[in-house]
């Protein structure tokens, strides 16, 4: 898709009609100096927070906040809606940008009956409705494309074409993981679907969103969900991802103190190394743990007065190694130096 990129910019939360006004006008000032025209304001009324105890959403009472930039503003106003109560209320205050997010994407019954109400809803009206729909919180591609065509198929959506209605597909990754491979298959199965980054929930860092948005730019997404709060250490959800308005417009013109790294290769070779990239990360995190545990278990030979090489453990482990190896077609000499390499380092740290 070669058009400009799709943007949906705001707080994570609409806290107080202030702060949400503030925030509209002051990315509508970056946007306008960047002389991008069209974007979208986002804010959550309902937050899905893990804890009770923390800020909830504003709920309803903020409805009329995103009615105001709406008229005021002329900006269109994005939420997210999880109950069809919560969907029924955005659309009659004229809210047409709504989003599924990553918690109720979870579950398909519930992503089923907010196509359902929607689909009622639109029974008694022609609006164009815009739905975003995010990755589940668990790294499920089936589950996500599964959402998708359910809301396809209840209201005869297609995809955005530029003009009115239309389904996106929102990816943000799982426990501050990208999960690239999740992404590059809905696209490969769903190429016509619209694939926006949302780096904020993606990192859960300011510090990442960049460089993110640099990676998603040289994998051909179409456009970005990106958090901005006037004061994001202040933020009532989210503090640590939220970028302020002069951070969007560093970003915007690309000087944004990111190590912008480019991945070689055509777009298809881009994806696949950015997913060889996630999977050494993974890897390495996992040898930095298990030297974690080896330093413990060197602290309680130590203790016990026990030898550090235990020969018999380690022949089990092997051996063991090598049976999984065999079932999974890896070569019996790559998996067994493999092992190797790992248990002397851990002798080493147990020295
Ligand atoms: C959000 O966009 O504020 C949000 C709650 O996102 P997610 O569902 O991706 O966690
Ligand atoms: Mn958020």
């Amino acid at each position: 898709m070669n058009r400009a990129p799709y943007y949906i910019l705001g707080p994570c939360a609409a806290e107080t009609e202030e702060q949400t006004l503030a925030t509209a006008k002051a990315i509508a000032q970056v946007m306008a100096q960047q002389g991008v025209s069209h974007w979208i304001f986002r804010a959550g009324l309902w937050k899905p927070r893990t804890s009770p105890t923390t800020f909830q959403g504003i709920g309803n009472e903020g409805l009329a906040w995103l009615q105001r930039i709406q008229n005021e503003l002329g900006l269109p106003c994005a939420t997210e809606v999880a109950t069809p109560d919560q969907l029924r209320a955005a659309l009659d205050a004229g809210i047409r940008h709504l989003w599924i997010g990553a918690r109720t994407s979870a579950n398909p019954i519930q992503v089923q009956t907010l196509a359902d109400a929607l689909n009622a809803y639109l029974a008694n009206s022609s609006e164009a409705i815009r739905i975003y729909i995010k990755n589940p919180v668990n790294n499920d591609p089936a589950l996500w494309i599964g959402n998708i065509q359910r809301f396809q198929e209840a209201l005869n959506l297609s995809p955005y074409e530029g003009e009115s209605e239309g389904v996106f597909a929102v990816h943000r990754g799982c426990n501050h993981r990208p999960c690239w491979e999740m992404a590059y298959t809905l696209r490969q199965q769903l190429p016509a679907i619209p694939l926006l980054l949302d780096p904020s929930h993606m990192s859960g860092d300011v510090h990442q969103v960049a460089s993110l948005c640099h990676i998603a730019e040289q994998l051909e997404y179409d456009g970005y969900m990106i958090e901005v709060h006037p004061d994001p250490a202040h933020a009532l959800s989210d503090a640590r991802q939220q970028l302020t308005p002069e951070q969007l417009d560093d970003l915007l013109i690309g000087q944004s103190p990111t190590n912008r790294t480019n991945i070689s290769g055509a777009t298809p070779l881009r994806w696949l190394r950015q997913m060889m990239d996630e999977v050494d990360n993974e890897l390495w995190n996992a040898i930095a743990k298990r030297m974690e545990v080896s330093r413990r278990i060197g602290a309680y030979k130590r203790e016990q007065h026990m030898d550090i090489v235990q020969p018999t453990r380690y022949e089990q482990m092997l051996a063991a190694r090598l049976d999984w190896a065999q079932s999974h077609d890896l070569d019996a000499n790559t998996v067994r130096a493999i092992m190797d390499a790992l248990h002397q380092a851990s002798i080493r740290i147990q020295q």
